[in-house]
């Protein structure tokens, strides 16, 4: 075991505090990673207030891990000491049921082993990405491209993939319409990756404040939802319509705005249930779904894609005495558009 430094909350109103905790010894498949930047992803917030149910605290949030490797098992072949690494939202899976075998271990019927507030497999309580190190097996370790930026990488291990996964399997490419709902840390990501796509991408913001950075993202029509007219101007306009927004939202009111078969997909998770009236869904053969982040392979695919298409998150470096505020800043929709965390600060 080796003690590192880590900045936890131990309830859900309580200040980050800086800590110890134990990382375990090297298993011959781990990597040991001293983490650069660790992104604020709204899952930690939700999780460490209790939003989504009681939490594990001490709570370690971070699961937007961005490194560099500095040890390695014996039979790590994947990494060398030195090379730029990375960590989502899972550090472990089955490996044995179908979905883990499919690459979609984020579905692991048994459970995914998530990067904080979980349990490993050795029983021990897992901790994320606001420490200095972290020890990861290797099959849950991706390569962070070289011309990304550490900082500006860390993000797209959550936000990145969640918003990569479902463009893909719903098909986007040239030709598609895809609305992006919210345009926080998790929409900014999918504006960038729709666009470089190839389709033709409309924000639904709250209001017009973010414009011209959504245009600057590759949006090429943006709304204001709490403009009336924003509804009847866009009825039935989009194939896809990818809902980022963390509190509850009027899923009807999105659905008219599908063309027919188009798909509603949630990403955003707030802990309120959504309703849906089922004639906005037969009416026009529309689909309500979800999806969460993307399997490992699809995560190194993303990396790949956005190095190759120059895409990375827009952040603001914090230390780690400003956690707690930029939480309040992250509920508040004052983000432009990830907080990122600058391990040398701890
Ligand atoms: P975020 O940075 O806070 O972005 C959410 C955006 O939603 C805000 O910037 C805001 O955009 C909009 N919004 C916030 N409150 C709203 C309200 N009351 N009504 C309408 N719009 C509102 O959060 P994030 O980190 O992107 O995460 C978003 C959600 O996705 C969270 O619930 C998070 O837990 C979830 N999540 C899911 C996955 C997954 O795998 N499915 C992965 C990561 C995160 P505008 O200012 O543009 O309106
Ligand atoms: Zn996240």
């Amino acid at each position: 075991m080796s003690t590192v430094t880590a900045y936890a909350t131990s309830g859900p109103k309580e200040p980050f505090q800086k800590t110890s905790i134990e990382r375990r010894d090297l298993g011959e498949h781990d990597v040991l990673i001293a983490i650069a930047y660790a992104g604020i992803c709204h899952s930690d917030i939700h999780t460490g207030r209790g939003e989504w149910g009681p939490a594990n605290y001490p709570l370690v949030p971070g699961h937007e891990i961005a490194g560099t490797v500095e040890a390695v098992g014996s039979a790590v072949t994947k990494f060398a000491v030195g090379d730029r690494a990375g960590v989502g939202c899972m550090v472990d899976s089955c490996r044995e049921c179908e979905n883990c075998l499919a690459g979609e271990e984020q579905y692991c019927l048994k459970g995914m082993t998530g990067t904080y507030g979980g349990t490993d497999r050795d029983g021990q309580p897992t901790a994320g990405g606001y420490s200095t190190h972290i020890v990861v097996d290797d099959n849950y370790v991706v390569s962070i491209p070289e011309g990304i930026g550490l900082d500006v990488a860390a993000p797209l291990l959550c936000a990145g993939i969640t918003l990569f996964s479902p463009l893909k399997h719903w098909g986007v490419g040239p030709g598609s319409k895809v609305a992006i709902v919210g345009m926080g840390g998790l929409g900014h990501m999918g504006v960038q990756i729709a666009h470089a796509l190839g389709a033709e991408v409309t924000v639904l913001s709250q209001s017009m404040s973010k414009e011209a950075d959504g245009r600057r993202f590759g949006a090429d029509h943006y709304y204001a939802t709490s403009d009336e007219s924003t509804w009847s101007k866009l009825h039935a306009s989009f194939d896809l319509i990818i809902n980022t927004v963390s509190a509850s939202i009027p899923v009807d009111a999105y659905l008219a705005l599908l063309k027919r078969d188009g798909s509603f997909v949630i990403v955003g998770a707030p802990p309120e249930p959504l309703s849906v009236q089922a004639f906005s869904l037969i009416g026009s053969r529309h689909s309500f779904s979800g999806s969460m982040i993307g399997g490992i392979r699809e995560t190194q695919e993303m990396l790949d894609f956005c190095a190759a298409h120059g895409i990375g998150a827009q952040v603001e470096v914090i230390s780690a005495s400003q956690i707690d505020e930029a939480w309040d800043r992250v509920v508040a929709s004052d983000v432009r558009y990830r907080f990122v965390i600058d391990t040398a600060t701890m």
